[in-house]
């Protein structure tokens, strides 16, 4: 292997509570490498005890410890955390690539990726202002931000660190506290960074992890004493969550699926338009929330865009992620059984799939979850593989007409999490930004841009905006004070 194996993944077998590891829970689950199928840890599965250890030991700390710090303080413990995560950058990016399954270099690109937010939101712990409202000359108003509470992030397993950095940066930096439930296939560099943020100084109870499954994280999303809930993951599941917090009334922030377009106009810059629409399909296998899965094309670029996209798909590699290949396994073969499924279901359909459609690689790892490039050519655009989020490296591709048809297309799914459209039309690029349906739009750099801007989708992609400064408003209320003299 180019990277070697992390040391002793079997030491996660815990929760991380009030600083302490927390061995109980309702069962185990064994986590496995999906590139090999091989157990590489087993973690316990909390159930409504340790749910309630964790929201008790953050309420102790919210009132407590971390309340009584300086903001300054605050924002150096959290400094500190980030040159942890830095200086043990190798470790966990090994540790990612062995539980997701992805390419070590993408995982250290996470990795890098968590430090970056956490060091932003440091920044941000003494900058948080509130302001003064007129209301004549014997009243006085102000309003200040104040920490919301316990907050609550419940995990996917496609960005397992750098989603709960992006969730738990924010929230501390208000001066919340924290409970994080990892999804159950990816627990391990959450347990990671919540063991180094205890060493950065990080006082017990502000962040904690409990493992376990979706009962574990509807007991967390229904717990009477959390004030925000922060899901990634499905909309199917983000539904059940938005219906749990409305028990204790608290915030929801949900970012969930997408089915996002790429569309390329006439006059475009086809080589930028395919290494952009190569890197939002394939990276991380397909496995993006952001995945550019629909490629709407003008005919006159359409089937050089295609053949371009097919040279680069023939020519990645497919192997183990600590080789660091161009492509790494689905999460599991239960994913893959559900990729295959849209693919075959296509198949059926009469689609054409130009490009792979097949397991990839399963000589040299028979147990494996890994699933081919795939294209499918001149879809439909109401076809089921047009309009589900497959979830894998599965593109479709469209003819536009025209400007009009493109957009239109665009904004044929329930999703609108990101769009891209590639024009030397200024015009165009103008009138796409402004119409297409999608919390966050590309022009000319698809998924480029990085993690200060805020981020979210509207319809079925979400509510609620993450990353930047936007992100400070799910984790703070805001109080208005008036004094009359
Ligand atoms: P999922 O919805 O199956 O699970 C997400 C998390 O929710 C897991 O931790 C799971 O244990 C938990 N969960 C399951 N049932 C629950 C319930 N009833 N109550 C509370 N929690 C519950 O999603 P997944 O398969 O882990 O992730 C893939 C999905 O996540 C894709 O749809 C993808 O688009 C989405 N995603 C979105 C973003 C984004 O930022 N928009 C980022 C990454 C992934």
């Amino acid at each position: 292997m180019k990277h070697s194996y992390p040391a002793q993944t079997e030491q996660y077998n815990f929760h991380l509570i009030h600083g302490e590891k927390v061995c109980s829970g309702a069962s185990s689950s064994a986590i496995t490498d999906p590139a090999t199928d091989q157990e590489i840890a087993s973690l316990p599965v909390g159930n409504g005890s340790e749910t309630d250890q964790a929201v008790s030991s953050a309420h102790q700390a919210l009132n407590g410890p971390w309340k009584n710090l300086l903001p300054y303080d605050r924002g150096q413990l959290l400094f500190r955390l980030a040159d942890l995560i830095t200086r043990d950058a190798q470790y966990l990016a090994a540790l990612e690539t062995v539980n997701v399954g992805k390419p070590y270099s993408q995982a250290m690109r996470d990795v890098d990726r968590t430090a970056r937010y956490f060091r932003y939101y440091a920044g941000v712990c003494d900058k948080l202002h509130g302001e003064t409202v007129p209301l004549g000359p014997s009243q006085t108003g102000w309003v200040q931000p104040e920490p919301i509470g316990v907050t609550a992030h419940i995990l996917p397993w496609n960005y397992p660190i750098s989603t709960f950095a992006r969730g738990a940066a924010p929230a501390l930096a208000a001066g919340a506290c924290v409970v994080a439930k990892p999804a159950e296939e990816t627990p391990l560099t959450a347990l990671a960074i919540a063991e180094l943020a205890i060493l950065a100084g990080i006082p017990p109870g502000v962040l904690n992890v409990v493992c376990g499954n979706g009962s574990t994280g509807a007991a967390l999303a229904a717990h009477p004493q959390i004030a925000q809930v922060t899901f990634t993951g499905s909309t199917a599941t983000g539904r059940k969550v938005m219906q749990a917090a409305a028990n204790p009334i608290a915030g929801v922030t949900l970012e969930l699926g997408g089915k996002s377009p790429v569309v390329v106009l006439d006059g475009a810059d086809i080589d930028d338009a395919v290494a952009g629409i190569a890197r939002g399909i394939f990276f991380n296998a397909g496995q993006i929330c952001t995945a550019g899965s629909r490629l709407i094309a003008s005919a006159s670029v359409h089937d050089e865009i295609v053949d371009k996209l097919m040279g680069f798909a023939k020519s990645m590699a497919c192997d183990h992620g600590l080789n660091d290949p161009d492509l790494g396994p689905l999460i599991s073969r239960r994913h893959r059984t559900r990729v295959s499924g849209f693919v075959g279901r296509a198949r059926a359909e009469g689609l054409d799939c130009t490009l792979g459609g097949g397991c990839a690689n399963p000589e040299a790892f028979p147990n494996g979850a890994f699933f081919e490039p795939t294209i499918f050519s001149r879809v439909p655009i109401q076809a089921e593989i047009a309009q589900a989020e497959v979830f894998g490296p599965v593109l479709t591709t469209h003819i536009a007409d025209d400007f009009d048809h493109a957009l239109e297309m665009s904004n044929a799914t329930k999703f609108g999490l990101v769009a891209g459209v590639y024009t030397p039309d200024i015009t165009q690029a103008m009138r796409y930004a402004r119409d297409v349906q999608a919390g966050q739009v590309f022009i000319n750099g698809f998924l480029k841009g990085g993690d200060t801007l805020p981020f979210g989708g509207v319809k079925e992609s979400g509510i609620g905006r993450e990353k930047g400064l936007a992100a400070m408003a799910s984790y703070t209320a805001q109080k208005s004070v008036v004094i009359t003299y």
